[in-house]
């Protein structure tokens, strides 16, 4: 870690905080539209399914495993606090065909991927009470 800046850390709002506190415990957390019942991520103003203006949304836990969908390998970050380089996947989470989360891959830039590795959500903790979900190779059991 040493001779790298500080990472941008997450401010979450008031329709965000109850995902980031629940990642601060290392829970991934869906958000759940109280009309629908459809999930999202990250949680809008409105429901992206019903479009109600009062999603009133749930914070529902996931087990945060899933497949990659496809992925990326950032040489030259932009952003201050990344080592060079690394991995960005694009995942689907089991369950939720719908859902895509992007996040950085743990397990290093020459990690074997391929479309549909299955991979697991893993938190980086960034900063005192705050995590970030990431994504590991997932072992086969
Ligand atoms: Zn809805």
């Amino acid at each position: 870690m040493t001779g790298l800046a500080a990472r941008p850390v997450p401010v979450p709002d008031a329709l965000s905080a109850p995902f980031w506190q629940a990642a601060a415990r290392h829970v991934l957390t869906l958000a759940q539209c109280a009309k629908c019942h459809e999930v999202t991520l990250p949680p809008d103003l409105t429901c992206p399914h019903c479009h109600t203006i009062e999603p009133d949304f749930a914070f529902v836990p996931v087990d945060g495993t899933g497949r990659v969908r496809t992925w990326t390998v950032i040489r030259r970050s932009f952003l201050a606090g990344f080592e060079n380089p690394f991995v960005l996947v694009d995942v689907e989470l089991d369950g939720h065909p719908d859902m895509r989360l992007v996040a950085r891959l743990l397990d290093g830039a020459d990690a074997p991927l391929n479309i549909g590795t299955r991979v697991v959500v893993e938190f980086e903790d960034i900063a005192p009470g705050v995590a970030v979900p990431a994504f590991r190779l997932e072992q086969e059991a």
